[in-house]
């Protein structure tokens, strides 16, 4: 099987933050990122923010540009998350603002549709609390369970993943570790919704990822994931492989090891970097992953595990992802 590699197309867009707020590379319209992504070479999907930032061409010149580029369109993300939504989205104290994020997932469910895509991207960036007794717990996990029930009970044909994170933009996100957001999908009960897991999110989020993975796919619920990589106190969507290695293969691992066979995600932000450069070098790092799996004794890892043997478990992997020294 050829292992098919995608990213979010906001790795190709230039980045403003709290310091360079006139950004740090001139402003770019989605159609000239998709051109960005399609200079990668090695990317078959992309996800896509919706609205399509900085563009207003009719959807059908955004299908010429990604046929063009030999792209398809994996996942709509919603911009749930901007300045209308500052107080949250499926939590705004305001419903007539809740019932606009429902307008506009509603809206990139009928963009998933017209595009094929796999799934409608929910990243509830601004759903959460950012002050002690500012919220009422039970209220706002109540209203983060039903705003994304509602979509899913009424749009049966379409598929939601849940991206969580701990935190930011809002101090503390709702959806926030993975086991937290299995517990919603558990009690919401539907089968149309699972998790995208970052692994960066996970790091940060103090969790194993490999553990994360396993989690989630024993609960039938890893729809998709994303890789990047941080210093584990924040969401930094570095280079792939640029700072943990090893928990990225061992996350690997576990899908390979599971049969889980979906695309290998970059969610990169290279604020100072060449954009499709640090695409390239995450893809060849990945590859580097890939062959390592090849490499790997599943066997003797499997005794390994069994016999919870650290040593012997390092060894087949530090000598499968970077070559033994006889090599
Ligand atoms: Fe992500
Ligand atoms: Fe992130």
């Amino acid at each position: 099987m050829t292992q098919k590699f995608g990213a979010g197309i906001w790795h190709f867009a230039s980045y403003v933050d709290r310091y360079a707020t006139d950004g740090y590379a001139p402003p770019i319209g989605m159609l000239d990122m998709i051109d960005r992504a399609g200079q990668v070479g090695d990317l078959s999907v992309v996800d896509l923010n919706y609205p399509f930032p900085g563009c207003d061409a009719p959807l059908s010149e955004v299908k010429a540009r990604l046929a063009a580029n030999n792209l398809s369109v994996i996942g709509i993300t919603p911009e749930m998350y901007t300045r209308t939504f500052s107080r949250g989205a499926f939590t705004n104290p305001d419903p007539g603002v809740r019932r606009a994020a429902h307008d506009l997932i509603t809206e990139a469910g009928g963009i998933v549709r017209e595009l094929g895509a796999s799934y409608v991207k929910l990243w509830p960036g601004q759903d959460g609390w950012d002050y002690p007794f500012q919220v009422d717990h039970h209220k706002l996990w109540q209203m983060s369970m039903d705003g994304v029930a509602e979509l899913a009970s009424e749009n049966p044909d379409l598929k939601y993943v849940i991206e969580y994170k701990p935190r930011e933009p809002r101090v503390h996100m709702s959806y926030c570790s993975v086991s937290r957001t299995l517990l919603a999908l558990e009690k919401i009960g539907l089968p149309n919704i699972g998790i995208l897991l970052d692994f960066g999110h996970a790091l940060y989020g103090g969790e194993s990822p490999a553990d994360s993975a396993q989690l989630a796919i024993d609960y039938g619920r890893l729809f998709g994931m994303d890789v990047n990589d941080n210093l584990r106190s924040w969401d930094d969507d570095m280079i792939a492989g640029s700072v943990h290695p090893m928990e990225l293969f061992e996350f690997f691992y576990v899908l390979r090891k599971n049969g889980w066979e979906g695309v290998w995600q970059l969610d990169q932000f290279p604020f100072r970097e060449d954009t499709v450069a640090a695409a390239k070098q995450a893809i060849r790092f990945l590859r580097r992953v890939e062959a390592g799996l090849e490499r790997l004794d599943f066997d003797a890892m499997q005794a390994a595990q069994d016999a919870q043997d650290a040593v012997e478990a390092t060894r087949l992997a530090s000598d499968a992802l970077f070559g033994d020294l006889a090599d």
